[in-house]
């Protein structure tokens, strides 16, 4: 099982550093944080695995605002997400540019969250398998099943708004997305202490992403416990 926390812009470096020191992680489960790039110096000096919210997919360049795969690494960061829904709708990210920033982080040796994920206009209209067939298969084209690979099924519907798929609908997603692509699938969208035990225990969900609930180390601490006994 593997459990990420996005932090999103919560958290600079000496609230971080408070989270840490506070935070009690049970054994048995892989845990992920991805602060925002001014806490992950803060964050890697912990000795914890830690991930950026973005990577650019070129080595260096005239790209205001954006870090690359290679600068990660001299930090000590382990990996990336890509295409958080929020990048997504509100940066303009598309489904190439997803596809080239994973597929350059891999190559750079570093690990990959990829979020895919409907919107509730989408679901509604009954396109959620076409649209996560689009944004996998684009993900599959640039990285294949590359080891270091993982996605992150993230109803837009569901991120921040305390709605939460029912485990039937995450399950649904995931057994679809891994017929698509043979990678982990973690599930995302207001997973919080009180249902982290029945989505994790969805036979093809594989951990979770987690973002309001990751920010208090008493509550990511306990989404860990439910999944170090899933
Ligand atoms: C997220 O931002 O990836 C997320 C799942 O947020 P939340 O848990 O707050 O819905």
């Amino acid at each position: 099982m593997l459990i990420a926390g996005n932090w999103k812009m919560f958290k600079g470096p000496g609230e971080a550093e408070s989270f840490f020191d506070a935070f009690d992680a049970p054994a048995g489960v892989d845990v992920v944080f991805c602060p925002p790039y001014v806490s992950l110096a803060a964050a890697v000096a912990t000795g914890r695995t830690i991930y950026a919210q973005n990577v650019h997919w070129e080595p260096t360049g005239a790209y205001t605002g954006e870090v690359s795969a290679e600068m990660l690494r001299e930090l000590g960061v382990d990996g990336a997400l890509v295409g958080h829904s929020e990048r997504r709708q509100l940066f303009g990210e598309t489904d190439e540019n997803v596809a080239r920033r994973a597929r350059a982080a891999l190559e750079a040796g570093l690990g990959v969250i990829a979020c895919v994920g409907e919107t509730l206009e989408q679901r509604e209209s009954g396109d959620t398998e076409l649209v996560l067939k689009i944004q996998v298969e684009a993900l599959a084209f640039a990285a294949g099943e590359h080891e270091r690979l993982v996605i992150a099924y993230e109803p837009v519907w569901a991120i921040g708004t305390g709605k939460t798929a029912t485990p039937e609908q995450a399950q649904a997603a995931h057994a679809f997305i891994r017929g698509l692509l043979d990678r982990p699938v973690l599930y995302g969208g207001s997973v919080k202490p009180e249902n982290a035990a029945e989505l994790l225990s969805q036979p093809s969900v594989d951990g979770a992403l987690v973002g309001g609930a990751s920010l208090d180390p008493d509550s990511f601490a306990a989404i860990c416990r439910a999944a170090s006994t899933s």
